[in-house]
């Protein structure tokens, strides 16, 4: 299959009528958001669905989020929406933020990986909303990447993954946020967090109250433990080079690159020149937002230089933080070491 990419920027038009004629005809497009690249398809038509989980060797257990440009959207999708809901979704929605709620009868098994809940997004990016509206159906839309590798923030990173799996991909640009939206679950009360991401724990919980913190947010799943959020529990984000996490001050982590032979170095903005090894940087110390808009793209570049053995500095797990370091515990397959 040839993978066609068009620039929505320089090309709005065409980019709006491919790509609503190849989701209308049950294929899956590559569409920009401001959280990472989605891999789409036709919410209802579950054909399609089906050749997302295809082209990215998915797991079946691992359900989609699905996409709307409207709140109006939302009904059909699930048994009812909780007030709490309707709440977050006036403050937060559009934005990176992902809701999962009692799933309606449209919606398949394929879709919600055999789950009775579905998790539901209006994204931010004008782009993506537009493309959402052009095919006349709600998104069913994982991250763009092969299973199991960081996700894509720009075209270039999902053809590399998606050349000759899918027909068409648009390119919209880096996205803003960098990592995934926030996944939080409204099937219980107090909800849930089952994965931190652009919008923050503390935002959330200073407008709707208590929220628990899943485990698996923090921590890697016990063994045979069921996961709230069937994507936390895959190896994810991971680039071939092999990383540990440094819990440490800049000078303890200096020391530790120069006692080893081999070492490249995944630290923050201005960092990297103190250092006597080959480095990439992935956004400023004091600021999680600069370090999630960089964090996949540098584990992306980690791979194109060959690095083998890579310490990284760890992130603080405030506000923003919280999804850079739960992104790189699993990037590092939870080795952690504390100097
Ligand atoms: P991705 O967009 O690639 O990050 O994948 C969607 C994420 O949303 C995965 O981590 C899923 O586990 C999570 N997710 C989607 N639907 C549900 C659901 N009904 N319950 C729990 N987690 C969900
Ligand atoms: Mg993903």
């Amino acid at each position: 299959m040839q993978t066609e990419v068009i620039d929505i920027k320089t090309e709005y038009d065409r980019a709006l009528e491919k790509s609503a004629e190849f989701l209308r005809h049950g294929e899956v497009v590559g569409i920009p958001t401001e959280t990472v690249y989605g891999l789409a398809a036709n919410t209802f038509d579950e054909n399609a669905v089906k050749k997302i989980f295809l082209a990215k060797g998915r797991p079946a257990d691992n359900p989609l989020i699905v996409h709307i440009c409207d709140i109006s959207g939302l009904s059909a999708l699930v048994k009812e929406i909780p007030e709490k809901v309707k709440i977050m979704a006036k403050h937060f929605w559009p934005g990176p933020l992902t809701m999962i709620m009692k799933k309606s009868e449209r919606i398949s098994d394929t879709v919600s990986g055999g789950l009775d809940t579905v998790a539901v997004r209006m994204p931010k990016s004008e782009y993506a909303r537009a493309i959402i509206k052009a095919s006349g159906v709600p998104l069913a839309a994982p991250s763009a990447n092969l299973s199991g590798s960081p996700s894509p923030t720009n075209a270039k990173y999902v053809f590399d993954d998606m050349n000759g799996r899918i027909p068409l991909i648009i390119d919209g640009g880096s996205c803003e946020i960098g990592v995934e939206s926030t996944v939080i679950s409204f099937a219980e009360d107090p909800p849930r967090l089952l994965r931190p991401g652009g919008v923050t724990l503390e935002e959330m919980t200073e407008l709707i109250g208590e929220i628990t913190v899943d485990k698996a947010v923090l921590d890697r799943l016990q063994e045979g433990a069921k996961a709230a959020s069937p994507g936390m529990k895959y190896k994810h984000y991971a680039p071939r080079a092999e990383i540990t996490l440094i819990k440490s001050d800049f000078e303890n982590f200096k020391r530790l690159t120069e006692s080893e032979n081999g070492v490249t170095a995944l630290c923050f903005d201005g960092e990297g020149e103190r250092l006597h090894c080959p480095f990439v940087e992935y956004g400023d110390g004091n600021d999680g937002y600069s370090q999630s808009a960089r964090l996949f793209d540098a584990l992306r570049e980690l791979d194109e230089m060959g690095a083998e053995k890579v310490y990284a500095r760890c992130p603080d797990t405030s506000g923003m933080g919280l999804a850079v370091y739960n992104r790189l515990i699993r990037a590092c397959g939870f080795k952690i070491r504390v100097l």
